[in-house]
């Protein structure tokens, strides 16, 4: 495809290409929509085998984004950034004040923040050259590590599952099946256990499963997970884990984490309303971090955090109740409230803000 075929398929707004050949930087910053306000959305340092993965990769990325915020009441747009690179070898302080620069042209457009491949010690450089970055360290009045937030959101998109589906949202009552015990994986499981809970956990990795295990969780193999006869599957590792070969095998009432990407395809959204199996759309669910950022700006509170996080209960119940009224599944019913909060808000934007005039000049040369 042509480059603007692909670009007016996702309907970007803007993809900007950054390079600095001195300090070895190949970036790509996407911004998809600002209808609501600003773009926001992570870095991502990867060793992209083509240029064409890149772009694919942030395109995709950004468009989430602006779902997500949409979805989840803030007045944020979607964007996301790319660096080409392998973040184990090719990190410099240049490299990343190079990139703050570009974003720093931008004007606020996009602001940036972490995501894999990227920690905070390189956003520190990026802050150097751009105020356009959230979920800097604490001393800058960041907001610090997100997945506590993620998964104390997740618990409330849990609640709101269970209470369309069984009528009662006392999470001590059920048991749950999760699937990474990562930093939003062990904060999830602790909630819940602390809830009276039964948990059941995997991971890849042993230590993950033995921290989890203190807590009182119970350990399942990697595989197993699928199988287990438990209320809620919550997947906090991997994407596309819903997909076909899974799907015949889940005797889970509600599917409801904070991974991102859970289905594999639309398909696989379809067929888990057709086995009955509530789907509690994970970019609703998994908010809680966005909105542990967003906030870095007016003077970040953790209290304002939590309260923003409880908000995901009242959205993933907005999104169950479009999804009865239009007779759809709850996937396409989040993308459909996201869709119709950014159509009817971009009709609240007036036409001209009677800026100052745009050849400041002459005002100065009037008087
Ligand atoms: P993480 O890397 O800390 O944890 C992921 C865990 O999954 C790791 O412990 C890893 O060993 C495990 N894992 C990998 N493959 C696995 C497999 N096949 N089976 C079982 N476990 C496996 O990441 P995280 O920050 O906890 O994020 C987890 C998910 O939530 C990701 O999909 C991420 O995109 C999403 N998410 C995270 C946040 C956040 O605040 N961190 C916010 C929104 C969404």
């Amino acid at each position: 495809m042509e480059l603007f075929e692909t670009i007016q398929a996702s309907r970007h707004e803007q993809v900007v290409f950054c390079n600095n050949t001195d300090v070895g930087l190949r970036a790509i910053i996407a911004i998809h929509n600002t209808t609501l306000g600003p773009a926001l959305g992570g870095l991502r340092m990867w060793p992209y085998a083509s240029e064409q993965e890149a772009l694919d990769d942030v395109l995709r990325l950004s468009r989430g984004m602006t779902y997500k915020a949409a979805v989840s009441g803030l007045n944020f747009g979607g964007g996301k950034a790319v660096i080409i690179g392998d973040p184990r070898t090719d990190k410099s302080e240049a490299l990343f004040r190079a990139f703050g620069k570009f974003i720093d042209t931008l004007n606020g457009r996009y602001i940036t923040a972490e995501d894999v491949g990227i920690d905070v010690n390189d956003l520190e450089f990026i802050f150097q050259e751009t105020n356009n970055v959230v979920g800097v360290h604490q001393v800058h009045g960041g907001s610090g590590d997100p997945s506590p937030f993620t998964a104390y959101g997740t618990v409330q998109g849990i609640r709101a599952a269970l209470q369309h589906k069984f009528g009662d949202e006392d999470v001590g009552k059920y048991s749950f099946a999760v699937q990474g015990a990562g930093h939003v994986g062990y904060h999830l499981v602790r909630l819940l256990l602390e809830e009276g809970a039964k948990v059941f956990v995997t991971d890849i990795n042993e230590e993950a499963v033995s921290a989890c295990v203190e807590l009182g969780a119970e350990a399942v193999g990697l595989d197993e997970i699928y199988d287990l006869e438990a209320d809620v599957f919550s997947p906090c590792a991997l994407g596309a884990v819903i997909n076909e070969n899974t799907l015949p095998r889940l005797k889970f009432k509600i599917v409801a984490g904070a991974a991102n990407n859970q289905l594999a395809d639309d398909e696989s959204g379809d067929e888990l309303q057709k086995r009955g199996i509530l789907y509690a759309p994970d970019y609703a669910v998994n908010a809680g971090g966005l909105m542990n950022v967003s906030i870095e700006f007016e003077g970040y509170s953790e209290e304002r955090a939590l309260r923003m996080s409880r908000t995901i209960y009242y959205n993933v119940s907005r999104i169950f109740k479009i999804a009865d009224r239009d007779g759809i599944p709850s996937w396409r019913a989040s993308d459909r409230m996201a869709e119709e909060r950014i159509e009817i808000l971009g009709k609240i934007k007036m036409p001209h803000m009677g800026k100052p005039h745009r050849f400041p000049g002459r005002e100065r040369n009037s008087g």
